[in-house]
């Protein structure tokens, strides 16, 4: 029997899922209008779905201890935890005028919550999609993608942009999906076949909704008020030394959004070129201003980051997700990251035992490429 039929005493009628992310670069980018540069990862969100014919909802998350939780529709309010992404779902649904009823739904997740691989979006993109399917949704991809964004800044409290959602719905395995998040246009990016990519998770976990990213979110609001721009997006390089005349930290925040905005230029044209040593220098580049302008790297992921340095065959590497822990994303040769990851991950493990890391001392390289 499965865990559906055990919780709900019924088999699902529809299944869905939506992938993680790894951000290859353009960080904090996307809710100042700017470029990003994420890929789907083969780590999925599942949602089993059967509709009621009444107007309750219970919902149980194999990730979450399985207990299951219920509300009924028209009656969403937040609550500070996991269910508010299915009542914002719900509420957001609703309120857009879709006609639902209840349903039973069961989620499990093998997308780490909350280390820096989007698991939020990936949960929030497959329930969309499979209230789509089970109530024929006249949604498109993109509406599912503008859904999930406003679940987490209206109804979960963090004040994300509108990449996680976005290559949630539209990523293709193989491909970087780059976006200009003000345009909202997107091109699907070959990955060469000769690259692959090494996400190495620290352990360090975080939420979006708790505190630092919004603050970030507000200092690049700021910053754009005393530059006089609506988006920090309209500035370029070329604005650099306007921008040094702000107060700290501020001058730091927008230094960070502009050069990473031009770096993410870059690294399409070293990925289209096929440039890997272009794009790991630009992924060096993108870490110090992460860790020195945004400042929103931490101890376990700077370790993480020198024993890659320790690495020769590591090409770039840097922070990848918001940050305040989470991952690391390293590009490497072809064939070559397997191996490169799981030594950097014992190297890691070990130092884990003298230095204060976090319980979590044995970390799987998750290894992404053209044809993974
Ligand atoms: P990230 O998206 O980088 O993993 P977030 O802080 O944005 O980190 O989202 C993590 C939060 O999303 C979790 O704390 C939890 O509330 C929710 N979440 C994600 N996946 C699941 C899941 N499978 N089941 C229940 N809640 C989930
Ligand atoms: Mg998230």
């Amino acid at each position: 029997m499965s865990r559906f039929e055990k919780i709900f005493g019924t088999i699902p009628s529809v299944e869905a899922a939506a992938p993680g992310r790894v951000n290859l670069i353009g960080e904090h980018t996307d809710y100042n209008g700017g470029f990003v540069l994420p890929m789907p990862i083969p780590r999925t969100c599942r949602v089993q779905l059967r509709i009621r014919g009444d107007d309750r909802v219970r919902v149980s998350s194999a990730n979450q201890g399985g207990d299951m939780r219920e509300y009924r529709l028209g009656s969403e309010k937040p609550l500070g935890d996991w269910l508010d992404y299915i009542q914002g779902c719900t509420a957001l649904l609703s309120r857009q005028g879709q006609s639902l009823t209840g349903f039973d739904a069961f989620i499990a997740s093998d997308v780490p919550l909350g280390g820096g691989l989007s698991s939020s979006a990936a949960l929030d993109v497959a329930l969309l999609r499979a209230l789509r399917a089970a109530f024929r949704l006249p949604l498109s991809d993109l509406d599912l993608a503008r859904l999930g964004q406003r679940i987490e800044n209206e109804f979960v409290g963090a004040r994300v942009g509108i990449m996680d959602p976005l290559v949630a719905s539209l990523g293709r395995p193989g491909f970087a999906l780059f976006v200009d998040t003000r345009e909202l246009t997107w091109r699907q990016i070959p990955i060469p076949e000769q690259a692959e990519f090494v996400i190495l998770d620290s352990g360090v976990r975080h939420r979006h909704s708790a505190g630092d990213y919004n603050t970030r979110r507000s200092e690049c609001e700021q910053a754009c008020r005393d530059l006089g721009v609506s988006q920090l997006r309209e500035l370029g390089r070329e604005d650099l030394s306007r921008i040094e005349s702000l107060p700290d930290p501020l001058r730091r925040r927008a230094r960070h959004v502009v050069t990473e905005n031009d770096r993410v230029l870059q690294a399409v044209s070293a990925l289209e070129a096929g440039d890997l040593h272009r794009l790991g220098r630009l992924f060096d580049e993108s870490h110090a201003s992460q860790r020195d302008d945004y400042e929103v790297s931490v101890p376990e992921i700077e370790t993480l980051i020198a024993l890659a340095h320790d690495e020769p065959g590591v090409i770039g590497r840097r922070l990848t997700g918001g940050g305040f822990g989470g991952s690391i994303v390293l590009l490497t040769i072809a064939g070559r990251g397997q191996e490169l990851g799981q030594r950097i991950a014992e190297a890691y493990s070990r130092r884990a035992k003298g230095v204060s890391l976090p319980a979590r001392t044995q970390i799987t390289p998750l290894v992404v490429g053209r044809s993974a």
